[in-house]
């Protein structure tokens, strides 16, 4: 019969490759708490409409990136293809946006049915926050510290830049809309496929376009920044200086348009270039009308998410994961036959006496030097052989697989020292 393969673009993590995802997920934990974050938990699954209403039915995701269908009763359901919206009706309905600040983090599996190749996949994962309540640019600002920081905690300042841009309102940018249509519309044989589709639906998306021939055009296009009302362009520029201050560097790009309907004023992005053209590793900004659309009172709001996939393939490229993380065993106690019962006690009483030692118990008998094979293939750093059993405490030998110690005899009660070396 032929064997059953995972979904294409849907990928499994084996147990080589899940202690950098630990590393990531354990630095981005740390990271939210020390701003005050608290986690938040929504399913997978939600109704369509609120993607619909949310990122907007005729951006991409929502047009042909998401897993539909409808379940028995019916009903017309989606697989979440991103956080933002799910936190809002999350937070809506238990009400937690109401007259109140929230500063929440959650992390999982998005969804979106589109070509995989590197760096981009039909399930990936996000880690996002969304803070609440806030006009900015204080709280937006934060989010930036707070991204710049994880950078350097994770080893790869130096490897993303950020990128700001202020988007304007919703009717800023139906204004520009317009100005755009119209003098793209005489070029409107010379765009590509998917532009002139977008002419009609969501002519500001065409700026975003990789087409060389649509981007030529564009050169002469106007520009979203004669249209953007002051308020925003206040704002903006208060941000800035807040990142001036902060001695955060950033680039402008009035291309940076963002592809979800929602988002509103400033925009940042922090991108590499070490990924091809999957070079966006976190995106975020504001979207200060999205809970009132969704049902709410008005809400200011701002946020981010962090492609985990992508982040985790420059950790692996930059090798910065500790070596104690990439190993799944401290020490591997040998088990010889009739010893059954004692090493078992004894691999339980070296768990007791240290916390967070890592101790394999040679399972399934066999002669001692096949066993010490199996340890130096698990990565343990010590072997712990039962020389003497006899007297009041267990005589063993150690052997260090690294070579850091040649095989010395101890007593169980005399093992600290050589365990302190871990
Ligand atoms: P892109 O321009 O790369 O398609 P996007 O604008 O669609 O990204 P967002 O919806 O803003 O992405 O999601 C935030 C982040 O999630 C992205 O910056 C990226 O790091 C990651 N991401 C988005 N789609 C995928 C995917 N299909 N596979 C892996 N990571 C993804
Ligand atoms: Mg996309």
């Amino acid at each position: 019969m032929a064997r059953i393969q995972a979904i294409r673009g849907m990928n499994d993590v084996l147990p080589e490759q899940t202690p950098v995802w630990q590393f990531l997920e354990e630095r981005l934990r740390t990271l939210v708490h020390r701003y005050g974050y608290r986690e938040m938990r929504f399913p997978i699954v939600e109704q369509t409409q609120l993607f619909k209403r949310s990122i907007g039915e005729v951006t991409d995701i929502v047009e042909k990136e998401m897993y539909s269908f409808s379940d028995r009763n019916g009903d017309e359901l989606s697989l979440r293809p991103e956080g933002t919206a799910v936190c809002v009706r999350a937070a809506e309905q238990h009400g937690l946006l109401y007259n109140q600040q929230q500063r929440l983090w959650y992390r999982g599996p998005m969804f979106r049915y589109e070509r995989p190749q590197k760096g981009r996949y039909r399930q990936f994962h996000q880690f996002g926050v969304e803070a609440f309540g806030m006009t900015g640019p204080d709280v937006d600002a934060e989010l930036i510290l707070m991204t710049h920081r994880l950078w350097r905690m994770l080893g790869l300042d130096g490897h993303v830049r950020l990128e700001l841009n202020n988007i304007g309102t919703s009717s800023d940018r139906t204004a520009y809309g317009r100005a755009l249509v119209e003098y793209l519309r005489p070029y409107r044989e010379q765009l590509d496929e998917d532009s002139r589709r977008r002419l009609d639906s969501n002519p500001l998306r065409i700026l975003d376009s990789k087409a060389p021939g649509t981007q030529e055009i564009l050169r002469d296009a106007p520009v979203l920044d004669d249209f953007l009302s002051e308020e925003t362009v206040a704002h903006y520029g208060e941000l800035k200086a807040l990142l001036d201050g902060a001695g955060i560097a950033f680039v402008e790009n009035p291309r940076l348009v963002r592809g979800l309907d929602y988002y509103n004023n400033a925009v940042f992005e922090w991108v590499t270039d070490s990924l091809g053209a999957q070079g966006t590793v976190c995106a975020g900004g504001r979207y200060d009308t999205l809970v009132e659309q969704l049902g709410g009172r008005a809400t200011p709001a701002t946020g981010f998410a962090i492609g985990l996939e992508r982040l985790v393939l420059m950790l692996e490229n930059a090798d910065v994961v500790p070596e104690d993380m990439k190993r799944a065993v401290d020490v591997y106690v040998v088990v010889q036959q009739g010893q059954e019962a004692m090493a078992m006690q004894l691999a339980e009483r070296l768990r007791e006496r240290r916390a967070g030692l890592r101790v394999l118990t040679h399972c399934g008998g066999g002669k001692v030097p096949a066993q010490v094979k199996r340890a130096f293939n698990s990565g343990a750093r010590l072997v712990l052989i039962i020389e003497e059993s006899g007297a009041s405490e267990l005589q063993l030998k150690v052997r260090a697989l690294d070579d850091s110690l040649s095989d010395v005899s101890v007593a169980e009660s005399a093992l600290d020292p050589v365990l302190a070396r871990l």
